[in-house]
């Protein structure tokens, strides 16, 4: 060992799964990365994906100084003269056309990043825009909606205990690989295995025998879409064979009869054929999960991305209120975080519960959930004029461009935009059509918690990285830069005594809990500041926390960072009815605007069942996760992933060949893509993964262009949505292939 030598510990920021990681450096340069065995969450697990971290840091592509757009080409500025051209340009805008002028869009990488989850809000609240917009909205939206009207938060999902858990019902889902989604379970592989050592079962029902199906005890096709007639099937068994077992919820639920009354109509034999799973196993299913000691049905990115994703998000966790699997141990149960959970503050046991449909957007009428409205909407917004047009955007850590249905009507959009500022850590397919590019911070530069992923764990723990490698001379942390863009666009200029405005801002916040108790609070979090004291506050008022001093035992940061491997907080406990924040205390099995949604089912039941002959479904890969992850070699090399996977009864008929080319169409958008035959497809369903189409004009990811891929949302329409939560519709779209 030298005397630069050092190791860190860091929480793994590339997926949910949010391993722990040690690194290994030398001076700055990383030496080794490899599963943190101590942690006492991942336990040593990590996937492929943990040592590109390297590459990520080290990529020559990755922005490493403020760039800014002078007769249309990107050049390099210092950190003052890019707040300067955005002090110049943006607020005008918001001067002229006022702030829903200026629209907002993350990516998913936030997620992954501190900084940008707890300083969002102040950019947000600063901008005060109803033009906001996220990867949500290609993803979750309809499970958080669900969860939001059924327990009263939008983050209170139940995940499943899967360590003390006899039977496991997946739907749309495929945790081997992705190790969770809405549920970070590192080690699921490890953990499937360990159930069904100990004489349980895993049952997958998906449209291609996935890696989690082919782990798993039995797979089931199910057609892309049909997931509500499956999970209708089954809650209509449960009512008709009863099997319905609150037990001890049962004074906590509200609804009962009136589900009931809404699945009655939906028997399995009638779901069959839409659904594709005939209806003796959808009985037997039913019976099973039933029948579980402790179990759990788990649904994810399937069930949501498709024109009734809340209405399947809904009756998967109604499922488990039916079985008596809600909140009993090895069912599926509610994370208690040890910091930042809106489940965890308040009155317990009630609340205000979730409102939706505030506002809506301008052009598609496309309702407002959680405070966003459908990513999906974000490109009319802009090119359709009139009072109230998008003319301005702020993109951070996102690729929109790629990963949201008809990218080039986006790319078409923001190129007539006023003014847009990117935040990120590539010059890539969205941020080339900024004016301003503020580079992000590789995740060995900044300090992490996870904000979001211990509200979704499957065990409680707290955890804290410190930044392994120092930050390039000058380079702010991203919360000073969002919180430097918000001082612009609050009028106090780009030289705003940030400290102070933000400690100001702290106090606010702290006097409406601590009330005469502020001083105090703020003395004691003086030393720190930004995320960091923002961290600490979270954790010491949070439910393990010292309040202050009136807990003496319980966590702060400082004992949380003085065990680089985290401190575990035990297995999930049974936390209804305290978890409720719902207007009634109770648990809503049936409401009211998910009852009324019913009513296409039934329409869709009632109109012929025009089944397409072949349609097309997304695909999570081992190595990917993010588009810029295609541009790291660690990653991007071994055999070409951008495949369409066709089972060979479709190829026969459509005289495609094994590592040909194909034409995909949806009417008039088009892409090719190699073909691979593959029994694990559902003949009728195609695969293709998302992110990719890297071939682009004037994007900086030289190894993501080299094998760019076929970009999946090209085929799709940005006017297909889920209508209750405005999520984009990704599966399930009717195609046809032909051979190039
Ligand atoms: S599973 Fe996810 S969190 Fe764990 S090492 Fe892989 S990418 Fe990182």
């Amino acid at each position: 060992m030298t005397e630069q030598h050092a190791v860190a510990h860091r929480i793994c920021p590339l997926c949910e799964a949010s391993c722990g990681l040690v690194i290994e450096r030398e001076g700055q340069q990383v030496t080794r990365i490899r599963g943190d065995e101590a942690d006492v969450f991942s336990a040593g697990f990590l996937c492929p994906k943990a040592v590109s971290l390297k590459e990520l840091h080290d990529d020559g592509d990755r922005l490493r100084s403020p760039l800014v757009k002078r007769d249309g080409r990107f050049v390099a500025v210092s950190w003052d003269e890019a707040y300067a051209e955005i002090e110049r340009r943006l607020p005008p805008i918001i001067a002229a056309h006022g702030a829903d002028a200026v629209a907002t869009v993350l990516g998913n990488p936030v997620a992954h990043k501190m900084s940008l989850m707890l300083y969002f809000p102040r950019l947000a609240r600063a901008l005060g825009t109803r033009n906001m917009y996220s990867a949500s909205s290609v993803d979750q939206v309809p499970k958080m909606l669900s969860v939001g009207l059924m327990f009263g938060n939008w983050m209170t999902v139940p995940v499943p205990d899967i360590d003390r858990s006899d039977y496991l019902l997946v739907l749309g889902a495929n945790p081997m690989v992705s190790n969770g989604s809405m549920w970070t379970v590192p080690d699921y592989r490890g953990k499937a295995k360990a159930l069904r050592a100990r004489g349980g079962k895993i049952v997958v029902v998906d449209p291609r025998r996935t890696e989690t199906a082919q782990a798993a005890d039995a797979h089931h096709f199910i057609r892309p879409g049909g997931d509500v007639f499956f999970l209708l099937g089954l809650a209509h068994t449960l009512f008709e064979e009863n099997l319905v077992r609150l037990g001890r919820l049962a004074p906590h639920v509200a609804g009962l009869d009136a589900l009931q009354a809404a699945v009655q109509p939906y028997p399995p034999e009638r779901m069959a054929a839409r659904c594709g799973v005939p209806a003796d196993v959808m009985r037997t299913l039913a019976r099973e999960l039933a029948g579980a000691r402790r179990g759990a049905i788990y649904g994810r990115i399937g069930t949501c991305t498709q024109q009734y994703g809340t209405l399947a998000s809904w009756l998967i966790d109604a499922i488990n209120v039916l079985t008596g699997h809600l909140d009993a141990a090895g069912g599926a149960m509610f994370p208690k975080a040890a910091a930042f959970a809106a489940n965890t503050r308040g009155k317990p046991g009630t609340g205000r519960g979730v409102v939706m449909g505030r506002y809506r957007s301008r052009v598609a009428g496309a309702p407002e959930v959680m405070g966003e409205l459908p990513v999906t909407c974000l490109a009319e917004e802009i090119d359709t004029p009139g009072p109230g047009q998008v003319r301005a955007l702020i993109a951070i850590a996102g690729n929109p461009v790629l990963s949201a249905p008809n990218g080039a009507r986006l790319a078409a959009a923001l190129e007539q935009l006023d003014f847009m500022v990117s935040l990120d850590i590539y010059l890539n397919e969205t941020s080339r059509h900024a004016d301003v590019i503020l580079p992000g911070v590789s995740p060995l530069e900044d300090a992490h918690f996870d904000v979001s992923f211990g509200q979704l764990s499957h065990r409680n723990h707290a955890r804290y990285s410190a930044p392994v490698l120092a930050r390039a001379d000058g380079q702010p942390d991203e919360w000073e830069s969002l919180l430097r863009l918000a001082a612009i666009v609050k009028g106090m200029g780009r030289n705003a005594d940030l400290d102070a405005w933000d400690t100001a801002l702290l106090e606010e916040e702290v006097q409406k809990s601590a009330g005469p108790a502020t001083p105090h609070v703020m003395a004691a979090l003086a030393p720190r500041r930004g995320v960091e004291r923002m961290l600490d506050l979270a954790l010491r008022s949070g439910p393990y926390g010292d309040q202050f001093g009136a807990q003496p035992d319980g966590l702060t940061l400082a004992k949380v960072q003085a065990a680089p491997s985290g401190i575990d907080l035990g297995p999930m406990q049974a936390r209804i009815p305290e978890v409720l924040r719902t207007p009634s205390g109770k648990i809503e099995l049936a409401p009211a605007v998910l009852l009324a949604d019913l009513a296409r089912v039934a329409e869709a039941l009632g109109a012929p069942d025009e089944a397409p002959t072949l349609v097309i479904i997304g695909r999570r890969q081992l190595r990917s996760n993010n588009s810029w992850m295609h541009n790291l070699p660690v990653l991007a090399k071994g055999p070409y992933r951008c495949t369409a996977l066709v089972h060979p009864g479709d190829a026969a008929r459509l005289g495609l060949a094994d590592g040909g080319r194909a034409q995909i169409r949806n009417g008039a958008r088009m892409v090719e893509a190699q073909v691979e035959l593959s029994e694990e497809m559902m003949p009728g369903v195609v695969s293709l993964p998302h992110g990719w189409g890297h071939d682009l004009p004037g994007t900086q990811l030289g190894v993501a262009a080299e094998r760019p891929g076929a970009n999946l949302n090209a085929l799709l329409d940005e006017q297909l949505r889920d209508p209750l939560s405005g999520n984009a519709v990704l599966s399930g779209i009717a195609i046809e292939m032909r051979p190039c």
